[in-house]
């Protein structure tokens, strides 16, 4: 027997995968579960992450005409009931408010008074509530594109949550546009997806698979649902994001109407697309590892932590002084269009210090004691290799060499999580071959087990359902990028033309 390594989380990722989740989670200080049940406080750690997030998608928002607007946290019930495929996709997860102040109760306490004629809900997404909003800011062509975005919370009540990943309560963005021709509403569903999958896998470092769902998987009320899919470190998919194409469904619902360039009268053609707090859920079960989280450099709250080694008191002067000058000038360096964000930790904690900031995933961690100093050097560890594995480098040099650094550690983590999505995806053909696949069991060869199997399927919703039925697996995407082939239904072994993807997904 191999003598088991110690790692700072426990359990590691290989014994228990969700309960890794949530220590790394807590280990990292991200955010907390809250005194309402199936909501999150977002600690500093996690809500900087969050900003960074926020920042760096507004801007390829505006980068395409999208401006940010604000709606109301409150639907009025008749509203969601106008689209008849979209009140039935959410009506079971609403939060309904049916009273509007509290009364002294007759056994003393606070009761809910004032009942509400009509009784508000509280958004869940808001295409309702903006295409009212949208009817009447559409009169005529001239008007069109309408392009809005706003950053908002929204619930929808789950049972079974977990932190990031599915909450009651959540962050996100949400996109609703309004064009005056299909195409054109068509063209900008495709452009926000894209930027998502910039977001994901330039800044995120997470390889994402784009593709159109199934119409069993589509956003209720829509003609066609993308979607960005990654694969995650027990092999199962995490949609990061979505973009809708809803047709006029949406536009006939809330009556968004406009004059033509030949005065007709004509229903817009309208999209939403939104990515959520979730997107730190994927980040965090990408990255992590049984030591905690590796923030990819691009977002990350902190690229350097300078740690003081002070053994006597008669040096902390010096090796204080000395960080604080270096910490002065790598904050006056940019990276990526941010100014590097450098930390100083001179808490006197012994060897915790050190570990503290290797479970939040901080970069890069540099040491700086006395013989450091004498040698003008930096003993530099990265997040990205062994905690044990630390080089000297000359200050100067560092500093030239930062940036390049932090992209190397980008670059690294994306291309761990590709050869990891690599290594698990499949093309099956074999029914039986699929089913092993997907079905838990103890097995000699737990590494060609699960993941993302890329098979043929016929198109049938029936074929879907008994799939999904069998093993929890679903068609994760219809790539954009799938070759065209002739290939069988792994299912009922109809003709079909290309592969999707099939996985057990969060
Ligand atoms: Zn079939």
């Amino acid at each position: 027997m191999t003598k088991k390594v110690k790692t700072a989380i426990t359990p590691t990722r290989e014994e228990d995968y969700p309960e890794w989740y949530q220590q790394v989670v807590k280990a990292a200080d991200m955010a907390e579960r809250s005194p309402v049940r199936g909501c999150m406080v977002i600690k500093p750690w996690g809500y900087t992450l969050w900003e960074n997030i926020q920042r760096e998608m507004d801007a390829m928002f505006k980068a395409t005409g999208v401006k940010n607007a604000y709606f109301p946290l409150f639907i009025p019930l008749s509203f969601l009931e106008k689209e008849a495929e979209h009140v039935e996709g959410f009506a079971k997860e609403c939060a309904v408010v049916t009273h509007h102040r509290l009364e002294k109760g007759p056994e003393g306490g606070l009761v809910p008074g004032g009942k509400l004629t009509e009784p508000l809900v509280v958004r869940p997404t808001s295409e309702t509530i903006i295409g009212e909003s949208f009817s009447r800011w559409v009169n005529s062509y001239r008007d069109l594109p309408l392009l809005i975005n706003q950053w908002a919370n929204v619930v929808r009540w789950e049972m079974r949550t977990r932190i990031f990943l599915r909450t009651s309560e959540f962050l996100w963005q949400e996109g609703h546009t309004a064009h005056s021709t299909a195409q054109e509403a068509v063209t900008r569903t495709r452009l926000m997806l894209d930027v998502y999958a910039r977001m994901a896998e330039e800044f995120l470092a997470l390889p994402v698979i784009r593709g159109s769902k199934s119409a069993a998987e589509r956003f209720p009320g829509a003609v066609d649902t993308q979607c960005i899919e990654a694969m995650m470190q027990d092999r199962k998919a995490l949609q990061a994001g979505t973009s809708h194409f809803l047709g006029q469904n949406f536009a006939k619902a809330s009556n968004i109407r406009f004059q033509t360039t030949e005065e007709t009268e004509e229903f817009a053609w309208t999209t939403s697309w939104g990515a959520s707090t979730r997107l730190i859920g994927g980040l965090i079960m990408t990255h992590g590892d049984d030591d905690g989280l590796a923030m990819p450099p691009r977002v990350t709250p902190v690229h350097v932590v300078l740690l003081p080694i002070i053994h006597k008191p008669e040096d902390r002067q010096a090796v204080m002084d000395y960080c604080d000058s270096l910490a002065r000038t790598l904050r006056e360096k940019m990276y990526h269009q941010r100014q590097m964000v450098v930390e100083i930790d001179d808490r006197d904690i012994g060897g915790a210090r050190g570990w503290e900031w290797i479970k939040k995933g901080v970069p890069l961690r540099i040491e700086i004691g006395p013989r450091d100093i004498a040698k003008d050097a930096l003993f530099v560890a990265r997040r990205d290799k062994s905690h044990r594995d630390k080089t000297t480098i000359a200050r100067q040099q560092f500093i030239d060499q930062v940036g390049p650094i932090l992209d190397e550690i980008q670059v690294a983590l994306f291309q761990k999580a590709l050869s990891y999505r690599e290594t698990h995806t499949h093309l099956i053909d074999d029914k039986g071959a699929f089913y092993d696949f997907f079905t838990p069991r103890n097995t000699t060869k737990p590494e060609i087990h699960g993941g993302f199997a890329l098979s043929h399927w016929c198109g049938n919703a029936s074929c879907e359902a008994k799939i999904k039925e069998d093993l929890t697996v679903t068609i994760r995407c219809l790539p954009f990028d799938a070759p065209q082939e002739d290939g069988r239904c792994i299912c009922c072994g109809a003709p079909s033309n290309s592969r999707v993807v099939f996985a057990k997904a969060y």
